[in-house]
């Protein structure tokens, strides 16, 4: 392995690519809708440097927390108990939602998502207007 390859695969030489993922999505009856996630691929170093930023602004308000009387009892632990877990959920996350926009199946409305999850399907999602539950799952290509 040359020097120059070595260097672009530590680095991440790709940055994170975002592509369109249609989607099924279902409710408790019959009707299904569709629509579309971007989702965003993190190579391994991105993947680290996104894990290490996260972890940085944990223990940096746990580093803040120490001047708060009291509170730093339960803030200074609690902060660095979240970093780790920012770390370790940012290391292994491959695929990050971007948006995730569709139509409920049920009421209709069109909406946008919460999209704070790595992608996976089947997915649960809630709609905002109706409160249902609704699945989104991979689109069937037939
Ligand atoms: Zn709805």
């Amino acid at each position: 392995m040359t020097p120059a390859l070595s260097r672009r695969l530590f680095f991440g030489e790709l940055m994170p690519r975002s592509r369109s993922e249609p989607f099924l999505l279902t409710g408790y009856d019959d009707n299904s809708t569709t629509g579309v996630a971007t989702v965003t691929t993190f190579d391994r170093a991105e993947r680290i440097r996104r894990a290490v930023k996260g972890l940085a602004v944990a223990w940096g308000a746990a580093l803040v927390s120490i001047f708060i009387p009291v509170a730093h009892f339960l803030l200074v632990p609690g902060f660095a108990l979240a970093g780790v877990f920012v770390f370790a959920k940012r290391t292994r996350a491959r695929d990050v939602t971007e948006s995730i926009h569709g139509t409920c199946p049920h009421c209709g409305h069109e909406q946008d998502f919460d999209s704070s999850s790595h992608w996976h399907l089947p997915m649960h999602l809630t709609c905002a207007n109706c409160s249902r539950l609704l699945t989104a799952s991979a689109k069937s290509t037939c």
